[in-house]
């Protein structure tokens, strides 16, 4: 099983489905002996969300943008792992 270090080392590479299949296996298998990698996985994908989200010029509609991360986050807790 892989070490919290080298778990959190590949989490990027897994999220962004960079990794061979092996890899994504040991990351599933140690995210699911791990609440604290996988709380982890899930704020780092939380975070790319918002990154996709963000729009480059300065945010206007605030209140649409806090819309669309709540409905992200739900998506994201309805998807699990
Ligand atoms: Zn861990």
């Amino acid at each position: 099983m892989l070490t919290c270090k080298e778990q959190v080392a590949r989490s990027s590479d897994y999220l962004d489905g960079q990794l061979t299949f092996r890899e994504r296996l040991l990351v599933r298998h140690h995210l699911m002996f791990c609440p604290n990698c996988r709380r982890f996985i899930r704020q780092m994908r939380l975070m790319q969300a918002t990154l996709r989200i963000l729009p480059d010029d300065p945010v206007k509609d605030v209140d649409a943008l806090a819309q669309r991360l709540a409905a992200e986050r739900l998506k994201d807790q309805k998807g699990g792992e």
